[in-house]
């Protein structure tokens, strides 16, 4: 009986968020309106393929109970503001259903030797789907982000809340959209510590990859490292990429540059990884920013080989991509090259992320939603 009562509720809750949702549950939804069966279907489609703003819109359902529901929120956000670099990166500042602001980049990869070129509307055009080799989502999980990291310009704004798994899901839709091509790849690189909402960013995955088709395997969870969720996010058994933000190669210096690390060791840090290698069968990716004579002296790269030594990993260089408050600098490309080799020497996979949408302030570390 009360869980009778307890449904009950819940069908006729006009808040429920209908985003996010898989087509059983999407097709109990119109059951319980007394709809048949395929409506269901059709709510997923709509939903998912065609980005319907208003159950309204949905004028495959019939006039009368479209009527009805055409006040029905979906929760999609609106684009506040958007910018394009000269790679064609786009970035997007995302308004929230209660007023907050967000940051999303859209990354397209061309294939190579593949036109750039947009027909229509200049830069802002529709992208020859045969020029392009992939569509990153770099998503937020988070309004703000509470790590504070020295180098990071989300942390400099401190945390507000943590966003819906349905928000997460909202910024994939808006890019394939905007771009009106599909996105394949994704990467929790936005703005927040996803691991620090947990629940939601993989209730995200599981919709990302059954509802809008974006294999696991193309997802990247980047974190900083919190103690005890890495572990748990390997109970989670998804085929998901784990990238953890390492940055330094011994804890003095990390502590330095990543507050929190004072309660996480580097060397607790790195059995949770090999935990998670253990348990998910899947690799784990180490990134560490380049900071001109602060963490990319050959010692620190020498000292990072010794670290990961015997574990089957790769590790990314991000040359740190300037932020106003505070003044590291970027190394020269020769001092990038000569770390990357020391850690080839050393027989551990690297390669260097050059960073995208630069001049959009759109690259790693550089989201604030305080712009414009
Ligand atoms: N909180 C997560 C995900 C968000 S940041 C994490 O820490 O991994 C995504 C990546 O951008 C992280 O590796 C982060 O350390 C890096 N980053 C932050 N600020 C940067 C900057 N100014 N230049 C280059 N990379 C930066």
């Amino acid at each position: 009986m009360t869980i009778q009562l307890e449904k009950q509720s819940i069908a006729t809750d006009k808040n429920e968020v209908l985003l996010g949702k898989s087509l059983e549950q999407l097709t109990a939804w119109v059951q319980q309106r007394g709809q048949p069966a395929y409506r269901g279907k059709q709510l997923h489609q709509w939903l998912y393929e065609k980005g319907a703003r208003s159950l309204g819109e949905i004028s495959v359902f019939p006039k009368q109970w479209r009527e009805t529901l055409a006040d029905y929120p979906i929760y999609r956000s609106t684009i506040h503001y958007r910018s394009i670099a000269s790679d064609k990166t786009r970035k997007y500042l995302l308004r929230l259903a209660d007023g907050l602001i967000i940051e999303t980049v859209g990354i397209p990869t061309f294939k190579r030797g593949g036109d750039k070129e947009t027909g229509g509307q200049g830069d802002w055009g529709t992208i020859n789907p045969k020029s392009l080799e992939r569509l990153t989502v770099c998503v937020s999980s988070q309004v703000g982000c509470p790590m504070a990291c020295d180098f990071c310009a989300t942390g400099k704004g401190g945390f507000i809340r943590n966003l819906k798994s349905h928000e997460i899901v909202d910024q994939v839709l808006t890019v394939q959209e905007d771009f009106r091509q599909r996105v394949t790849n994704g990467v929790f690189m936005g703005m927040g510590e996803p691991l620090l909402n947990l629940n939601e960013v993989v209730a995200a995955v599981h919709c990302l990859n059954r509802d809008v088709g974006i294999g696991q395997r193309s997802l990247t969870i980047s974190t900083v490292g919190i103690p005890n969720k890495i572990r748990q996010l390997a109970q989670h058994h998804l085929q998901v990429t784990l990238a953890v933000s390492l940055h330094a190669s011994n804890q003095r210096l990390r502590e330095r540059l990543i507050p929190s690390a004072k309660h996480y060791t580097l060397d607790n840090l790195i059995d949770d990884c090999r935990e998670y290698v253990r348990i998910t069968g899947r690799r784990v990716t180490f990134e560490y920013i380049l900071l001109a004579g602060t963490n990319d002296l050959p010692e620190h790269a020498l000292e990072l080989a010794k670290l990961l030594r015997g574990f089957q990993t790769h590790v990314n260089l991000i040359p740190y991509n300037p932020i106003q408050e505070v003044d590291y600098q970027r190394p020269d490309r020769q001092r990038i090259e000569a770390f990357a080799d020391i850690l080839r020497q050393k027989r551990i996979a690297v390669s260097v992320r050059y960073s995208r949408g630069l001049e959009a302030d759109a690259a790693c570390g550089q989201l604030r939603a305080s712009k414009v």
